[in-house]
């Protein structure tokens, strides 16, 4: 496992790269099974975890940027095919994906293929990201199943279900053949767990054991996280 910043170089794969970016408050096994998952189901090379600095769909998150992307890095070490890319962690500006693809892009060059991990109900809002339809030409995006959350045409807004409909794969191995523009989905094992979830229990003093990693949940109690003010 490697941690990369805004300056570095990432290897060439032959593979495509999964990244996968989420607020991670804290991080825990929906994700990693996500991310475990789609290196299997999609024939991935590796993921790149790329922790959201200052998330700009949702409100501030309780703990601080590098408290979560530490709760990242204690969850993700043990795993050689992970990656952290740091940068939107570092970054003073909002984290929008777009920007981050496109920095991703540069570095990469533009034969390299990128697909966009997302669960269900991150998909279902992709039409009110900055400069959403610019994803595509950037990176495919792969969808996971979610409990709760259904990947089909006749639940997504209009403008994301054309989309959908004109680029869905139908076979993980047309990630291969381009560098973006496809929309794949998988069904990874199905966890109803959510980070909304985990801090609930957490302020209310009940357990979230099992939900997440342990050395996470060190890492919570330690510095007193997620406790109810
Ligand atoms: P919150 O409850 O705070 O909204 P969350 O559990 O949804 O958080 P995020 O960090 O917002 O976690 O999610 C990052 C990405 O992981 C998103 O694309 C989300 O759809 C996906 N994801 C999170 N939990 C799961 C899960 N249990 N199963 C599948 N995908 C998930």
């Amino acid at each position: 496992m490697s941690v990369t910043a805004t300056s570095s170089v990432f290897p060439k794969l032959s593979e495509p790269l999964g990244l996968f970016g989420g607020t991670f408050d804290p991080v825990h096994f929906g994700h990693l099974r996500l991310a475990e998952e789609a290196i299997t189901h999609l024939g991935l090379g590796g993921v790149r975890w790329i922790p959201a600095g200052q998330p700009p769909h949702r409100g501030t998150p309780q703990v601080t940027p590098q408290q979560r992307l530490e709760m990242v890095l204690r969850s993700t070490g043990n795993n050689a095919r992970f990656s952290i890319d740091a940068s939107e962690v570092e970054a003073a500006a909002p984290s929008y994906t777009v920007h981050t693809l496109e920095r991703l892009r540069r570095e990469l060059g533009p034969e390299q293929s990128l697909v966009l991990l997302v669960g269900a109900d991150a998909f279902a809002g992709l039409a009110s990201w900055h400069r959403w339809r610019d994803i595509f030409a950037l990176a495919h995006v792969a969808v996971s199943h979610r409990p709760g959350f259904p990947v089909e045409i006749s639940s997504l807004p209009h403008e994301l279900a054309t989309e959908f409909n004109d680029r869905r794969l139908t076979d993980a191995a047309g990630l291969k053949r381009a560098p973006a523009g496809a929309i794949a989905t998988f069904a990874m094992t199905q966890l109803a767990i959510s980070a909304t979830q985990i801090r609930k229990l957490l302020a209310n003093d009940l357990s979230a054991r099992y939900l997440l990693p342990d050395a996470v949940l060190d890492y919570i109690a330690r510095n007193q996280l997620y406790k109810s003010t």
